[in-house]
């Protein structure tokens, strides 16, 4: 989907809507997957309507330039182009706790070493980032252009596009991502996460 262009289409989970039960329940992922992520493509695709000149670019090329996006959709090309993103490399980096993909590859397991000192001390200090994003964002680990590790915390639908930092792995944070099942216990969905955060396995 992320190569794809306008107009943008909803690509299907990589895994079924009870796939990762108990630690995210099937009808948040129809709401998560089917009603919001839904949502961010067709606002999206309504934002790009009028801009043709826009229309044959991937969502990456729109939104690592957001000098070329109209002032009179910016706003909403940017918010809900990141929402589409966003939530594409959340749904991706996801995969069910039996699935061998939710221990890092050796080359991100050394590099994590490197950095965090132990995977659990990686997840811990992820995971406390995740708790401290006020209101509503997501939590990244990303690559640097020098192949450094950072832990970086977005507001609502932004991304990192636009900077030199590839995204590892991403955790969404805003409250319908979680209040189905955890309600206002943030800290439980952060904790049951990692046995169903898909690692790269390079
Ligand atoms: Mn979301």
């Amino acid at each position: 989907m992320l190569c794809s262009t306008y107009p943008f289409e909803l690509p299907p989970l990589p895994y079924d809507y009870d796939a990762l039960e108990p630690y995210i329940d099937a009808e948040t992922m129809h709401y998560h997957h089917d009603k919001h992520f839904q949502t961010y493509i067709n606002n999206l695709n309504e934002a790009l309507d009028k801009c043709p000149k826009l229309q044959c670019l991937t969502l990456e090329q729109i939104l690592s330039n957001p000098g070329q996006i109209p002032p009179s959709v910016c706003e909403s090309v940017l918010h809900n182009g990141g929402g589409v993103y966003n939530h594409a490399r959340f749904f991706e980096g996801l995969a069910p706790a039996d699935s061998g993909k939710t221990m890092p590859g050796s080359l991100l397991m050394s590099k994590i070493r490197c950095t965090f000192g132990s995977l659990d001390n990686f997840k811990e200090k992820f995971s406390r980032c995740a708790l401290d994003v006020f209101g509503s964002g997501y939590t990244y680990l990303v690559s640097d252009s020098k192949g450094m590790l950072k832990i970086v915390n977005l507001q609502n639908q932004q991304t990192l596009l636009a900077q030199c930092l590839e995204p590892i792995i991403l955790l969404d944070v805003w409250e319908h991502a979680y209040y189905l099942k955890y309600k206002n216990a943030r800290k439980d969905y952060v904790t049951g996460i990692w046995n169903v955060i898909a690692f790269p396995q390079a």
